[in-house]
């Protein structure tokens, strides 16, 4: 656990960092608004004594004093008024700043991340956590620090006003508070822990509610009747991320309602004592007033401060959790050692070995090959064989066990992840649909801006889907899916046929497609497969496919089983060598015939 100093030194950058100027403009009127009651005090014990001393001499000749402190009165009050509908404004601006400024470091750390972290439930968790309360726990920050600076300087301005009454009845309430405030703290740790450990239920939940209410599964949950078993299974997820964090909430209570017992206990103490004092006449009625009110705030800035100091010791954990989350380094180490690379004439794979966490069995294992610039590679082999996984190790999406990626002889780690990456361009097999302008969805390849609407046009035209594209309402300009009003949905094949728009239009110089056609029609599949060399325009190509037809004319396939390289050669020498791929071959084209 990052240390309790650190934490608050990171905390603070953040708040200066996000809204310098409001926190400033914050602490002036919070300083102005704990005065404030101080003043309205004080006038109200002249006003009282005004009155009583002008009880015998007739009100009129005390009339200008009584009216100004009237005034005076009311200005004051105003001014509480005023400004706490200021400071309204300033913290909500400041929670929206402090918020959008959270959320850029989560967005952007967790877009540094490597693969291999979205498929932890630890890190999902922990941005879970972090992503759900960004909603909410800048603002509860602020308005824990505000309640808890401004609950403790009104405390001591009520210790001023009540210096003379006595110190018995102040240090009393300190010490009932003592304890209160010990409760509160140790409450506070238990919620923030059951909610922490409620994560996974809470991530299920919004999973199954997702189920039942998105656009992808309602298909099939119409189809197979699947609402009451999600609903089911809803219940059971949310009752179990809810119900604990209830549980603490209810024992919380008891230890609550003692403390609240134990105040009114002595705040009756106090009218007693202060009523026996006036009796006596050791004070005036103005002061006893003045004594009642000022302990009766005394006790409610004081548990201000208890709660705002309770609410910050759970933000504390928050920013514990969130910071955590921040500081946890990508698995792909960032060495900008070599940058601006634009070509290469040699992709290799040596000894290459992965196994995914938590798996027993490695997906790649001594993985030996040579990909030379200009080279049509197809990566062939019979499902979970390992294909994709070398794929995205090439991309260096992972980094692997053991074993290297070369590039021109150079290890890949060395490579800044970025600038390496801009070397491919991929479709991959759950391609992604963007809900955005068809022109938007094929130049999001390219966030270089070197390409034009020319280049977006030839790559949709490449791809076979132009026409399509042309006769939308707007063109390249409609917006695709059916989030928006207006937009237009198109079919699963045709968004793949974008989504190989997409990769041709990055001006990269490999191309890899992970079974580009596995949803087009037959047509579709003959065209792009027998324009291959059009479409690529030359580009080194690394191609997955089950269709072995289409493969037969690559310059190297490579056969993967079970992760290791079973064969490797052209067609005509696996043919020959009559092994699984002759064997695969064999069987798909007698399907055919
Ligand atoms: P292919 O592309 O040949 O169908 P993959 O490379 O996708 O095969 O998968 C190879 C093996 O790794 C399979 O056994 C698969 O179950 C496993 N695998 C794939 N992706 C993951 C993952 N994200 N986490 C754990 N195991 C995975």
């Amino acid at each position: 656990m990052p240390h309790r100093g650190k934490i608050l030194s990171r905390a603070l950058k953040i708040l200066f960092n996000s809204s310098g100027s409001q926190t400033v403009n914050s602490a002036l009127i919070l300083v102005a608004r704990s005065i404030i009651p101080l003043v309205a005090i004080l006038l109200i014990r002249h006003y009282v004594d005004t009155v009583v001393n002008a009880g015998s001499e007739g009100l009129s000749s005390n009339l200008k004093s009584v009216t100004g402190l009237i005034a005076s009165l009311a200005l004051a009050i105003l001014a509480d008024d005023l400004l706490q509908l200021i400071g309204h404004y300033i913290s909500k601006r400041q929670g929206y700043l402090i918020e959008n400024h959270i959320a850029a470091l989560i967005h952007t750390h967790a877009v540094s991340m490597g693969l291999r972290f979205f498929e932890d439930p630890a890190f999902h968790d922990s941005l879970s956590r972090a992503a759900r309360d960004i909603s909410w726990r800048p603002s509860a920050i602020l308005s824990d620090l505000i309640l808890s600076v401004k609950g403790f300087l009104s405390f001591i301005a009520m210790c001023f006003i009540l210096r003379d009454f006595g110190i018995i009845p102040l240090a009393g309430l300190v010490v009932i508070f003592l304890p209160v405030l010990f409760l509160r703290l140790r409450n506070s740790g238990r919620l923030y822990e059951v909610k922490k450990s409620v994560t996974a239920h809470s991530r299920q939940a919004a999973y199954f509610s997702w189920l039942l209410t998105g656009e992808k599964p309602a298909r099939e949950v119409r189809l197979f009747d699947l609402g009451k078993f999600f609903e089911k299974h809803f219940h059971s997820s949310f009752a179990a991320s809810k119900e604990p964090e209830l549980r603490v909430i209810k024992a919380n209570t008891n230890y609550e309602f003692l403390a609240s017992f134990v105040k009114v206990m002595a705040f009756a103490g106090v009218l007693i004592y202060a009523t026996a004092l006036y009796i006596d006449s050791g004070i005036t009625a103005g002061e006893m007033a003045m004594y009642l009110i000022a302990f009766r705030q005394a006790v409610v800035y004081l548990r201000d401060a208890v709660s705002g100091i309770s609410g910050l010791a759970e933000n504390r954990l928050f920013l514990n959790d969130l910071f955590h989350f921040l500081d946890r380094e990508s698995d792909i180490p960032i060495n900008r050692n070599i940058s601006d690379i634009h070509s290469f004439s040699a992709l290799e794979a040596v000894n290459l070995s992965f196994t995914y966490p938590g798996a027993s069995i490695a997906a790649i294992r001594n993985v030996n090959l040579r990909i030379r610039k200009g080279e049509k590679v197809a990566i062939v082999g019979p499902n979970g064989s390992g294909k994709t996984t070398l794929v995205k190790l090439l991309c260096r999406l992972y980094d692997p066990g053991s074993g290297d990626v070369m590039l021109d002889g150079v290890s890949v780690s060395r490579f800044d992840p970025d600038e390496y990456r801009r070397l491919f361009s991929v479709v991959f097999q759950d391609f992604m649909l963007y809900y955005l302008s068809a022109g938007d969805n094929i130049r999001l390849a390219d966030s270089t801006g070197s390409r034009d609407k020319d280049n977006v046009r030839e790559a949709a035209f490449r791809a076979g889907i132009s026409g399509v594209l042309e006769n939308l309402p707007e063109g390249y300009e409609t917006i695709l899916g059916h989030h928006t009003g207006g937009s237009r949905e198109l079919s699963w094949g045709e968004w793949q046929k974008i989504a190989i728009a997409r990769a041709l239009y990055r001006d990269a110089p490999l191309l890899v497609l992970d079974e580009p056609s596995s949803s087009l029609d037959a047509d579709s599949e003959f065209e792009i497969f027998s324009e291959l060399d059009r479409i690529t325009e030359g580009r080194t190509l690394i191609l997955i496919s089950h269709r072995l037809a289409y493969v037969r004319n690559a310059d190297q396939i490579i056969v993967l089983d079970r992760g290791i390289i079973a064969e490797k050669g052209t067609h005509d020498d696996l043919m020959a060598a009559k092994g699984l791929y002759h064997a695969m071959f064999t069987k798909q084209k007698s399907n055919y015939l």
